[in-house]
């Protein structure tokens, strides 16, 4: 998490391939999310390196557009808005992300795509993961006719306690 290296000193970097010949050199991060936007079908373009960068440089996460373009504007990365939503979307459909129906006036974009469930801090607009071990789901219905179940996703919805005892 704190070893974030500073996002142009990575941009500007050479691949380390190219750079001494190594091929035993590996674990890049920058030549990593490359490779990963190739796989995924998406040309590695500045802004998508720039974006993917800040989403996957620090771990599993959940942002919202707004949440990375103000990331984006820390970093001095040059984008617009609509860029942060279009690149989020096309991250989205190539399954690099999922999308997070937790609260209708926002898009939630989840950095770990596979199926896990979430608690929404309602207050505070934040997901977190819930531990592995948090749920169990083993009571479900049969899926309509010529259905099935394609996967089951849970968000447990929180909010602070009252204090009680206090003014
Ligand atoms: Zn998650």
């Amino acid at each position: 998490m704190s070893d974030l290296t500073p996002l142009q000193a990575v941009l500007n970097a050479r691949s380390p391939l190219s750079a001494d010949g190594a091929a035993g050199r590996r674990g890049c991060p920058l030549s990593d999310l490359r490779d990963r936007l190739r796989r995924a079908g998406l040309r590695p373009t500045r802004q998508r390196l720039s974006l993917g960068w800040l989403l996957f440089g620090r771990g599993d996460r959940h942002l919202t557009a707004e949440m990375l373009y103000d990331e984006a504007m820390r970093a001095k990365v040059p984008v617009s808005l609509a860029t942060v939503y279009n690149t989020l979307h096309q991250f989205t459909e190539a399954g690099l992300l999922r999308q997070l129906a937790l609260d209708g006036s926002k898009a939630y974009f989840d950095t770990n795509p596979t199926e896990h469930h979430h608690f929404f801090l309602e207050e505070e607009g934040e997901v977190l993961d819930m531990p592995e071990c948090g749920i169990s789901v083993d009571s479900l219905p049969d899926a309509p006719e010529g259905m099935e179940i394609a996967g089951v996703e849970v968000i447990v919805r929180l909010r602070r306690r009252a204090v009680s005892g206090r003014g």
